[in-house]
């Protein structure tokens, strides 16, 4: 029998409406995009609307208006729909109680202080809860989360960059919250039901989710999705060499949008940063760097926004 042909490219980006995008967000986009497109593949646009305390429709708007004004077009998604909808994950949320039946939980109604008070030392992104409510009944005056009952194991993750990450899912993660007390569904649940859903073959974000993807590994395990593959791209950081952070002066996306900024700029900027460009390029169209993307090249990037008069000016 011949070979099957690989299969389609699908990449995605998924932002979360609770700000306005800085230029960090907009090269996340604009590579993810890039990475996808270079390959012929689809782009997926998926609102991550989960928490209803920080999420705001008119910051969903301002994402959908920066990404195409920066280029960034996306076959699913808000405003063009597609076969795998609603893109939007508040209202998906079916799908993460379904899933959430598939594995072995509890409630758990740990105050903060007594998380604060009897997590071990942080090995992973944040404390590893002790499982203090496996051992008593939870408090009932209060809205419980559900935690799932990691199975021990060592979970391991691969980036196309930055190799294995293997973590002790009992010493590493503990049992992790899916579902908070008030409702909202955990990003990691809600991240790995919606990117299998959804046919995401090629997931390129940021570098600081990257100590998630092998708890997001376990959740695919555990509800038999496949993984897709993985590659976590460097953070922007301002022209100091430090997060990037208002005290830079940097404006968001919006802003440089409203002010009737040319894109073909703020995208060669990025594009330098990125190691995409030379550095004297000063105007590009996100479509002319279709086929640019290359591993090599962003990893010999400089990753700094430079200071915005050498690039705005
Ligand atoms: N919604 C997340 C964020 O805006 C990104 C999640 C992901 O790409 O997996 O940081």
């Amino acid at each position: 029998m011949p070979p099957l042909p690989p299969l389609p490219i699908v990449g995605r980006y998924a932002p979360s409406p609770s700000g306005r995008q800085h230029l960090g967000n907009a090269r996340t986009a604009l590579l993810a995009w890039l990475h996808a497109r270079g390959a012929g593949g689809r782009f997926v646009l998926r609102i991550e609307d989960l928490d209803p305390t920080r999420s705001q429709a008119i910051y969903e708007r301002t994402i959908l208006d920066d990404l195409r004004w920066l280029g960034i077009d996306w076959d699913e998604g808000p405003e063009v729909a597609g076969p795998n909808g609603p893109y939007r994950q508040s209202e998906r949320t079916a799908s993460y109680a379904a899933a959430m039946t598939r594995l072995a939980v509890y409630p758990c109604g740990c105050t903060r202080r007594e998380l604060r008070e009897s997590a071990s030392a942080p090995h992973g992104i944040e404390p590893v809860y002790p499982g203090t409510c496996l051992q008593r009944a939870p408090a009932t005056d209060r809205m419980l989360s559900t935690r799932w009952r990691i199975p021990e194991g060592c979970a391991s993750a691969t980036d196309s960059r930055l190799g294995t990450l293997a973590q002790d899912t009992a010493k590493d993660i503990g049992d992790f919250v899916l579902q908070r007390g008030d409702g909202a569904w955990a990003y990691q649940l809600a991240v790995v039901v919606d990117d299998a859903a959804m046919g995401i073959t090629d997931v390129v974000r940021g570098d600081d989710l990257w100590t998630s993807t092998p708890r997001q590994v376990w959740l695919q395990r555990a509800l038999e999705l496949s993984t897709p593959r993985y590659l976590h791209v460097p953070l922007l950081l301002g022209p100091d060499g430090t997060k990037l952070s208002k005290r830079h002066g940097a404006p968001d996306v919006a802003t440089l949008r409203e002010a009737g900024v040319d894109p073909t700029r703020v995208v060669a900027a990025l594009a330098r940063s990125s190691g995409l460009v030379a550095q004297d390029c000063q105007r590009v169209a996100a479509v002319e760097l279709v086929g640019a993307f290359d591993l090599t090249r962003i990893d010999a990037g400089h990753h700094r926004l430079e200071p915005n008069s050498s690039w705005l000016g």
